[in-house]
């Protein structure tokens, strides 16, 4: 388990602002100018500053060029001739993969923000007909990562006009994330050790959720997840002499039952744990055999990272014990494992504040969400969120064939992340 280290954030190297007591002496009077200010550029058509034509090509183009978790090739290439138009302070290259970092400075000290979107596409086959459907063969944008680069890209555009007060601004292109492994590679890589991030935001397009409604909660957010992989291996012999050889059958049924009743037997009501069996398998086709090998794959959620520790213990013992009972070898592995997605209270609060401030449509989210972020890795070690964007009630889910990023999001997307970077690296 990843280790909460809330260290990092209290020996922070410069001089903590306290955002809220600032906020509270301007407040009135700064909302009511920012809210002029605001419906001003509105009215005008002034979307602050952006080139949306621009934004909408190039959403377009990375869909186009969809490519799958750290395989992010040409995205990473189209992205990097993209920042060439406005070109950042530092990019770092070839981060935890095909990731980049783009640095945009301020003359002053201060904090170091950093804004993260993913580059990855997923195994699914395009089933619509856009002017902009992907040419890869079976792999399409299916989450939105298109657009989250897009708003991100957006940022560069604002960034190289108008620098920060203070400190700096790091746009992360992070590779890998369906498979719940990028984050780490970005983290675990030492070029990262140039970025060491103060506050870190990511935002994640919700369908089902009114169109531009911003979703935040304080705590965890999205869910942690582990993929387990259990093989257990014993020895053939023939199926008219079963008392020969190790089956595994009888361990693989136990295994199924006794994962699938490990929320009902082995957690409280509030722990929110569940394991899904995904996968069994028992021998091959052949009816001569009695096999010698078998394999069961599950998934497991849980709100906090605690239960899931719990709950993986319970599912590795179970397995120990089968492994004995019916004198069998097995190897356990896990995969693809996403931490929980925590988000800090006081960046929450901000949030909910600068949606408000932008007349954005704002939800609390009551309970976690049941899906997984690999933002959560660095949630963990910084101060920071995840938010969630609306993405309309009716446009199809995430990683469906027909699903398609709304564009109408890119503004929205690129005000809220702007407006973050401006209140936290203000003077
Ligand atoms: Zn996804
Ligand atoms: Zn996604």
């Amino acid at each position: 388990m990843i280790q909460k280290s809330q260290s990092v954030v209290k020996n922070l190297p410069f001089k903590e602002i306290d955002i809220f007591s600032q906020l509270r002496i301007e407040e009135l009077k700064y909302r009511a100018i920012f809210i002029i200010y605001l419906k001003m550029r509105i009215q005008t058509g002034d979307k602050m500053e952006v080139k949306l034509d621009e934004l909408l090509d190039l959403r377009k183009t990375l869909h186009r060029n969809a490519e799958l978790s750290g395989k992010e090739e040409k995205t990473s290439a189209l992205i990097k001739d993209y920042l060439n138009i406005y070109p950042p302070d530092n990019v770092i290259d070839g981060l935890g993969g095909y990731g980049l970092g783009a640095i945009y400075k301020s003359k002053s000290e201060g904090p170091t923000v950093l804004i993260r979107c993913d580059l990855d596409a997923l195994p699914i086959p395009e089933s619509i007909d856009l002017e902009y459907s992907s040419q890869a063969d079976e792999v399409s944008h299916k989450c939105g990562h298109d657009g989250h680069m897009t708003i991100v890209s957006g940022l560069a555009q604002v960034l190289h006009n108008t620098r920060p007060e203070r400190g700096r601004v790091v746009l992360l292109y992070q590779p890998g994330e369906e498979v719940g492994k990028g984050a780490q590679w970005v983290l675990d890589d030492e070029k990262f050790s140039q970025i060491a991030p103060d506050y870190v935001f990511a935002l994640h397009n919700l369908p089902g959720f009114p169109l531009g409604q911003v979703i935040y909660r304080e705590g965890t957010f999205a869910s942690a997840s582990k993929g387990l992989i259990v093989e257990l291996m014993g020895e053939t012999s023939h199926a008219a002499e079963p008392q020969k050889g190790k089956s595994p059958a009888m361990a693989v049924a136990q295994l199924i039952n006794g994962f699938s009743a490990i929320s009902q037997f082995h957690s409280a009501l509030n722990d929110a744990a569940q394991v899904t069996v995904i996968h069994a398998r028992v021998g091959e086709r052949a009816f001569g055999t009695s096999p010698g090998y078998g394999t069961v794959m599950a998934t497991l959620r849980s709100h906090s990272d605690e239960v899931m520790d719990r709950i993986s213990a319970k599912c590795e013992d179970m397995v120990k014990g089968l492994s004995k009972s019916w004198n069998l070898k097995t190897k356990i592995q896990w995969d693809e494992i996403f931490p929980s997605t925590v988000n800090d209270s006081e960046m929450v609060k901000l949030i909910a504040l600068i949606a408000n401030d932008l007349g954005l449509d704002k939800f609390e989210q009551p309970i976690p969400f049941p899906w997984s972020e690999d933002f959560g890795n660095f949630t963990d070690r910084y101060k920071g969120a995840l938010i969630g964007l609306g993405a309309g009630e009716n446009q199809p889910a995430l990683h469906h064939p027909t699903y398609d990023f709304p564009d109408d999001l890119i503004i929205i997307g690129v005000q809220l992340f702007e407006e973050i970077i401006r209140r936290l690296l203000s003077k």
